[in-house]
């Protein structure tokens, strides 16, 4: 009685062990294959990650001077690492959008000579050709003036918080602002 209920006990024990047996040699197989694929598939060391392009999106930035435009996309990376969001609202500008601009100015403020203080003719604008950017918002302006030197980049007149220059060698010291466009040689 015992041996003839013993021996399908025993079947099933010997079993389950051939199939615990046949899991346990089969796994560490296939995960070993896993982690050669892996080794062969990938680098030895993982790259530390590329710090991110900030994207400006620059209207016409292939006509802006590429040193100011290299020197402004370097600035909003320092920028963004401080929680700041650079933005340029204005670049390169043509003739015709600097004489309107202008124009306007010399009816909203009466006589060319005031107008001359908040905008510049074509001719004496640092947008038309390329060499001045206005950075936006407030915070980011505030922060570029405090900043951008250590780009090369420099509020250049008193009265306009948000137009930057490439004035100076990167981390050197900014010219004395003038107090309005106006004042400009
Ligand atoms: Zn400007």
């Amino acid at each position: 009685m015992l041996t003839s209920l013993s021996r399908p006990v025993l079947t099933t024990l010997v079993a389950v062990a051939l199939a615990v047996g046949a899991c346990g040699s089969t796994d560490p197989t296939s995960s070993s294959g896993v982690r050669a694929r892996s080794a062969t598939g990938l680098p030895a060391t993982d790259l530390p990650a590329a710090e991110p392009p900030v994207d400006l999106a620059i209207v016409d930035a292939d006509r802006l001077d590429p040193d100011l435009l290299a020197a402004v996309q370097a600035a909003a990376r320092d920028a963004r690492a401080d929680g700041i969001t650079v933005q340029v609202t204005s670049g390169w500008r043509s003739r015709e959008h600097q004489q309107r601009l202008y124009d306007e100015a010399v009816t909203r403020y009466g006589s060319e000579e005031e107008a001359r203080r908040y905008v510049a003719t074509p001719d004496a604008s640092a947008h038309v050709t390329g060499d001045a950017v206005d950075i936006g918002p407030t915070d980011a302006a505030d922060w570029m003036g405090r900043h951008g030197s250590a780009h090369g980049l420099c509020q250049t007149f008193a009265n306009e918080m948000w137009h930057f220059e490439l004035a100076t060698t990167p981390g050197g010291e900014c010219p004395e602002q003038l107090p309005d466009g106006s004042s400009r040689p």
